[in-house]
């Protein structure tokens, strides 16, 4: 491409810092870009993956395996590469998982696609192979997926365990697939036609720092993470009426800045008197709803403070708006925002208990209709919980998709050397030119068993070599065990992934790998390279134009 760069392109109508790559090298400069984000994650994938450390500018370190965590925090700023992590982030909101796989898929994706651009054929051509490829395996996807049920715990918490594996929470995988899945179940509803409906908006994730993650736990109700106003207030009720409120217990704002004019000690004790009684009347009002527990989101005057001790009213203030919306959910009644217009119907039931050693409150609901639950999840310091958080977070949603979805494939390089397979018998009716398109595809899905062989430390080719044969001997679920590095049914052996996270791998991986060959011509308004555009010759990948972008240092990995 430096070559092509040394010949100049003409500038004509564009500013003096502007610059414009066409046709070859515009291409050959995006999928450089690209790549090299897809090279970046490559070495977390599967089991046997690496972590990395990323630095913000602010210094804060974080520690992940997560491959789209890993590009938001790259801090990239190359418009292409950005592409690239856009993959990950759609991988990330549709499935939870299988951001490195959809993001690695892209890369090698446009590396072969590079293979047959030097060759002359014509990007047009090897989009729409790519295209017809990436239909047919995901129809290949639906066609080998198991069904899987709703009630299935065991296999659900196989799901898990693989959505874990690699990540700090594989620690404690066990015991937190089970709490996973428990978690899940318990905000499944059967809707009318028979599907399964998970909302994980009634599932809130606590995070407490200090116990091992051994502790952590599900709870039915809500965490709330606050003290008691006041020392004298009861901490524990079997059955307590609930007030959520979003006003502050204080003196109302307006009366504060008024302006009082006092001429007499008299008149002073009238003003706090006045004060005192307003305070007073809301406590009242408070009392006179029958509530014997307050959340407020806002403040609680200090004599507020007190009287409602006096009165035995258990009061919080300054609860988080998401903690009350979540309680809303737990005890029912309605969040109220005028103490004026209380009513007992606006209050919530639930019972309270304290724990005193981590200092939460445990808020359950009483009624049938309440529902929520949470997970609260323990780790010895901030990086564990962290972490652990993200690789639970993302195995909830998951098996909450398994779920919903009801289809499961086998992992360990099963499912895509398989769909390799049927790729190639696939490209030989399409012809011509996408034909060598799609042989490509088929090569690129084949990154999964590769890289996780990589990563094993295992022979890259051998391992294919022998995964291809099982699957050309009619077994659909071998893949690779990257701990023995036998070829075995990855199914059996527990390592099962949903199928729907696999087709969403599939369609975002190739959508932005025909997004990057479309582009032709780069008319960029400030200079593309900071470093000596295209003069050394053949300069390594990555470098000169490739080497434009902020990479955070992270692209040299090329
Ligand atoms: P992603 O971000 O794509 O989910 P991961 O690092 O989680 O990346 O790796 C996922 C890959 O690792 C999948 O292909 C999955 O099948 C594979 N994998 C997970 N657990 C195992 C295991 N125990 N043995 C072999 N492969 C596994
Ligand atoms: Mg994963």
């Amino acid at each position: 491409m430096s070559q092509r760069m040394q010949q100049g392109q003409p500038m004509i109508i564009m500013g003096e810092d502007a610059q414009r790559v066409k046709d070859r090298d515009a291409q050959e400069y995006n999928i450089q870009a690209a790549r090299a984000v897809a090279e970046a994650v490559r070495s977390t994938l599967g089991p046997k993956g690496m972590d990395k450390m990323l630095v913000d500018s602010m210094g804060d370190v974080t520690i992940t395996n997560d491959g789209v965590t890993i590009l938001k925090e790259m801090d990239i700023d190359n418009p292409t590469a950005e592409m690239i992590v856009e993959v990950a982030e759609t991988q990330e909101d549709e499935a939870g998982d299988g951001t490195t796989t959809a993001v690695a898929t892209a890369g090698e994706l446009l590396k072969n696609a590079q293979d047959l651009l030097e060759q002359d054929i014509h990007p047009t051509a090897i989009i729409k192979g790519f295209h017809l490829a990436s239909q047919e395996a995901r129809a290949q996807v639906d066609d080998i997926a198991e069904n899987v049920e709703p009630d299935d715990t065991e296999l659900l918490k196989k799901v898990a365990e693989t959505s874990m594996t690699g990540k700090s929470s594989e620690l404690n995988k066990d015991l937190l697939a089970d709490l996973i899945v428990d978690t899940v179940s318990a905000v499944t509803v059967e809707a009318d036609d028979g599907s399964h409906v998970v909302d994980l908006a009634n599932a809130n994730i606590e995070t407490q720092t200090g116990r091992s993650t051994a502790e952590s736990e599900l709870l039915n109700g809500a965490v709330i993470d606050k003290d008691a106003v006041h020392d004298d207030m009861p901490t524990e009720f079997d059955e307590a009426d609930v007030l959520l409120l979003n006003e502050p217990i204080e003196i109302e704002e307006a009366d504060v800045d008024t302006q009082v004019n006092i001429e007499s000690p008299d008149q002073l004790q009238q003003f706090l008197d006045q004060e005192e009684k307003q305070l007073k009347q809301k406590v009242q009002q408070i009392v006179d709803s029958g509530a014997d527990v307050v959340f407020c989101q806002k403040g609680i005057d200090d004599m507020a403070q007190h009287y409602l001790a006096k009165e035995g009213i258990l009061a919080v203030r300054r609860t988080k708006k998401s903690d009350i919306a979540f309680l809303r959910d737990v005890v029912g009644g309605s969040v109220v925002s005028d103490l004026d217009t209380l009513e007992a119907a606006d209050l919530g039931r639930g019972s309270v208990r304290r724990d005193g050693e981590d200092e939460l409150f445990y808020v359950e609901g009483l009624d049938d209709e309440s529902h929520g639950v949470t997970l609260l999840l323990r780790g010895s310091t901030d990086h564990v919980v962290d972490e652990i958080e993200r690789g639970v977070t993302d195995a909830l949603d998951v098996v909450s998709t398994t779920v919903s979805d009801g289809r499961v494939v086998a992992g360990g390089g099963a499912i895509e050397v398989e769909l390799a397979r049927r790729l190639r018998s696939y490209a030989g009716s399409v012809g011509g030119r996408e034909q060598l398109a799609v042989e490509a595809f088929a090569d690129a899905v084949e990154l999964v068993p590769r890289v996780l062989a990589e990563n094993a430390g295992l022979d890259s080719i051998d391992t294919l070599v022998s995964l291809r044969e099982a699957h050309e001997n009619g077994d659909v679920r071998a893949g690779l065990n990257v701990f023995s590095g036998d070829v075995e049914d990855t199914f059996d052996a527990g390592v099962v992934e949903p199928a729907h996270s696999k087709e969403q791998a599939l369609s975002s991986a190739t959508e932005a790998a025909n997004l990057v060959l479309k582009i032709d011509d780069i008319i960029a308004a400030d200079e593309l390279s900071t470093s000596g555009d295209g003069e050394e010759e053949g300069g390594a990948p990555g470098g000169g134009m490739g080497g434009m972008g902020g990479m955070g240092g992270m692209g040299g990995a090329m």
